[in-house]
């Protein structure tokens, strides 16, 4: 049995026609048009503003119980929620807050820090940001040494993390802090909750190598943090983090975004016609665009049958490591298929004047920025090199 005939109940079915219907009406275009061109550098704005047209419909933070204000929805809905939204070009969701640490405070908050931090989040008024990295910690993450000295009711932040994604557009910031030096590297260290405006800290950005701004490094001189805002015990922090960084077992092969990426290629060869004048390429480009549906389609059966285990435990374990490294794989090889389409067009060259070869120009020049941008995504939320490692020791027993 195809395993994702579980989303063709008519309840399902239904809710599908739902959401693509209420994207086609809602999502404004300027942002669609953006998240189209693949951009991982949405501001601020666009984020809170399509937020704030999902948290109207009451779909905001999709995987928060009701309690908490979010829908409350199965896991089948909410598959059915992410992949209508991906294909519909809607922005990803706003990841720190709502994917992060909102669960995160959800699990170990105290009641006060429940009902400080959960609203801004939900009403998306507030974006937060992860600063776990450190210039020389980030596979190695426990080596951190960013440090945070109690003195009283304040912890003083010292240091600086590295790689902030966001960190100029977010709020707050929750990371990973040094207390203590004495013991395993795993211990002595904090999880912290700051407000970026805090005299004392500076962001300054990183520029990837396409030239976008999306990560930063963030200075800490002398900056005071008060004690309650400490998610957790002093000293604690690692176990807080691990089950951070367990919770994104959604969205994590990606596989909706590049079944989106992968139509809009197809679209372009179709319609721009890009082999022309090359016409000995059509039909290895049409035969590597064939091996990519299979390959992706692999993958979402594979999805699938993690996320939704017949046992009924829903628990992505040590597998989600080859969703990660397949789906950025595939990613790539979508992007670099589509700049090899491209060609010269990714350089804006024009081969004449003609509305065809206008409209290729225009499209190709879309392809250079994912096949640079999509480089990284090898490299955060754990290198594929370390989810290669995960699957041989916890996956494979080797
Ligand atoms: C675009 C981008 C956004 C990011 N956003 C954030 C963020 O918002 N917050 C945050 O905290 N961090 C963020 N990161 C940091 C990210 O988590 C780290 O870059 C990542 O964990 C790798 O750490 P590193 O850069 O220190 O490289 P290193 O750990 O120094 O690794 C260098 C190379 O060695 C390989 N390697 C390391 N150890 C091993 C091993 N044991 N076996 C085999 N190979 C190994 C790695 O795979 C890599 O290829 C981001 C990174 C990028 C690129």
């Amino acid at each position: 049995m195809d395993v994702r005939e579980r989303f063709q109940t008519a309840a399902l079915r239904a809710f599908r026609e739902e959401v693509r219907s209420f994207v086609r009406a809602n999502l404004p275009e300027d942002i669609r048009r953006k998240v189209a061109q693949e951009r991982m550098d949405l501001p601020r704005e666009d984020q809170q503003r399509w937020h704030k047209i999902l948290r109207a419909k009451g779909w905001a933070c999709a995987g928060w119980p009701k309690e908490h204000g979010g829908p409350g929805f199965s896991d089948d809905h909410r598959y059915v929620l992410e992949r209508e939204l991906a294909l519909g070009d809607a922005p990803r969701p706003m990841i720190y807050g709502e994917g992060m640490l909102g669960p995160t405070v959800m699990a170990y908050g105290t009641e006060a820090q429940k009902r400080q931090i959960l609203p801004g989040i939900l009403e998306g008024d507030v974006l937060w940001c992860q600063g776990f990295s450190e210039p020389n910690a980030g596979s190695d993450l426990a080596s951190l040494q960013c440090k945070a000295e109690r003195m009283g009711d304040h912890y003083v932040l010292n240091g600086s993390k590295m790689w902030t994604s966001e960190g100029h557009i977010a709020d707050w910031m929750f990371g990973l802090f040094r207390t203590d030096n004495s013991g395993r590297k795993q211990e002595g260290i904090t999880f912290l909750m700051l407000d970026l405006n805090l005299p004392g800290v500076t962001v300054r950005p990183i520029l990837l190598f396409e030239g976008t701004h999306e990560v930063n490094q963030v200075f800490f001189d002398n900056v005071c943090v008060p004690v309650e805002d400490r998610l957790g015990d002093e000293h604690k922090g690692w176990a807080i983090a691990k089950y951070l960084l367990s919770l994104e077992r959604f969205g994590t092969a990606e596989v909706s975004r590049s079944l989106a990426s992968l139509a809009r290629l197809k679209a372009f060869v179709r319609d721009q016609d890009p082999f022309r004048h090359a016409p000995e390429q059509r039909e290895s480009t049409e035969r590597r665009i064939a091996e990519l549906e299979m390959e992706l389609e692999a993958l979402e059966i594979t999805e699938v049958r993690f996320l939704f285990k017949q046992d009924g435990a829903n628990e992505v374990g040590p597998e989600a490591s080859m969703l990660k490294v397949r789906g950025t794989e595939i990613q790539q090889d979508i992007f670099e298929l589509t700049m090899m389409c491209a060609g010269g067009y990714g350089l804006g060259a024009r081969r004449d004047e003609s509305a065809a070869d206008v409209a290729a120009t225009r499209r190709g020049q879309d392809s250079a920025y994912p096949y640079f941008n999509f480089r990284k995504t090898a490299i955060y939320a754990g290198s594929n090199e370390i989810q290669r490692n995960i699957i041989a020791k916890a996956v494979l027993g080797l």
